[in-house]
């Protein structure tokens, strides 16, 4: 069987977050700081030194909301059209999509504005020809199209849209198939209705948890949804909020990166990747959290070794967008 792999084309929650111009001056002092502390003088020295970087100062982790594509060979469908679905259409248009050949599946969890918010500057709708699915439970994702390109909140009328969309509802907790994908729905717990996905390819299994405040944890609670963790690859999680804030902002519908591994250790959930990073995050500020989630994860080991227990590893890690997660 062929790899999966999971690209993130988004990774941010609420609202697109791009820096702010003082963060880029911030950043650009401390590298300046850090190449000259670290004994290095010479420009040819700068790749040694960035390849050491802290990722914060470099990279950071990305300021477009949710999408992710799940591709294994040719076959490839998305999750969401949060800001970061823009940039996948442009890949799209290298293939059939740009010649009007390309039939597009793409897997609502809800209709947020973080979510939909790409939608309209994703190239492949205005070329005709291409034949765009969208799938959702809620039986408002199919009026989404009607609402985006309602005059006069964007100047593309809905009738301009050249590609034909349609909308596949799915039913709650059943398998669909777009082969070789079988993508079954689950309810998460968000203000709004919003379905987590469990996505198999017949060998591999990934659990899309994003956007969900779990309050249900226990197996019990869980009750129906409970298999959305169960048997799984690859978990996307929801980690808003740090610890403190998951309790200070009750029912605002997201969790944490610990309540994630709380999950994903009873569940043995082999690898984690926590997105849905708070507007208000710094990049420093989602290091400092990775920090703190790997204090806790580090104490849990530490806990269960002395009473002799045995926790699964997880490889766990915060996202960053442009990643590719292979399961292979
Ligand atoms: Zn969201
Ligand atoms: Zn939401």
């Amino acid at each position: 069987m062929a790899p999966m792999h999971i690209k993130l084309w988004g990774v941010r929650g609420s609202i697109p977050s791009p820096h702010h111009t003082n963060t880029l001056d911030r950043k650009s002092r401390q590298l300046m700081e850090g190449f000259f502390n670290a004994g290095y003088s010479s420009i040819n020295d700068i790749d040694a030194y960035l390849a050491n970087a802290p990722g914060h100062l470099i990279h950071g982790w990305g300021g477009n909301t949710i999408c992710l594509t799940v591709q294994c060979d040719d076959k490839t469908i998305i999750i969401d059209g949060g800001s970061g679905i823009r940039n996948y259409g442009y890949e799209l248009m290298k293939g059939p999509c740009g010649k009007g050949e390309g039939t597009v599946h793409i897997f609502m969890t809800h209709v947020h504005w973080d979510h939909i918010m790409g939608l309209p500057f994703f190239l492949p709708l205005y070329i005709p020809g291409n034949n765009i699915i969208i799938h959702g439970v809620e039986s408002c994702v199919g009026g989404v199209f009607e609402m985006l390109f309602q005059k006069p909140f964007f100047p593309v009328s809905r009738e301009m849209i050249g590609a034909t969309i349609s909308f596949q509802q799915l039913k709650p907790r059943e398998a669909f198939t777009v082969e070789p994908f079988s993508i079954t729905p689950y309810l998460l717990d968000h203000p709004d209705p919003c379905w987590g996905y469990r996505i198999s390819n017949g060998q591999h299994v990934f659990s899309h948890c994003v956007d969900t405040e779990c309050t249900r944890m226990t197996r019990k609670a869980l009750g129906p949804d409970l298999p959305l963790y169960q048997n799984t690859d690859l978990m996307t999680f929801d980690a808003q909020y740090t610890t403190k804030e998951k309790f200070e902002r009750a029912s605002w519908g997201h969790s944490s990166a610990t309540l994630g591994l709380d999950l994903a250790i009873r569940e043995d959930i082999k690898k984690v990747v926590f997105i849905h990073n708070d507007p208000t995050a710094e990049d420093e500020d989602i290091a400092n959290v990775e920090r703190e989630t790997r204090a806790y994860y580090n104490k849990i080991i530490d806990l269960t070794k002395r009473y002799k227990q045995l926790v699964p590893d997880i490889d766990w890690s915060f996202g960053v967008e442009g990643q590719e997660i292979v399961l292979s």
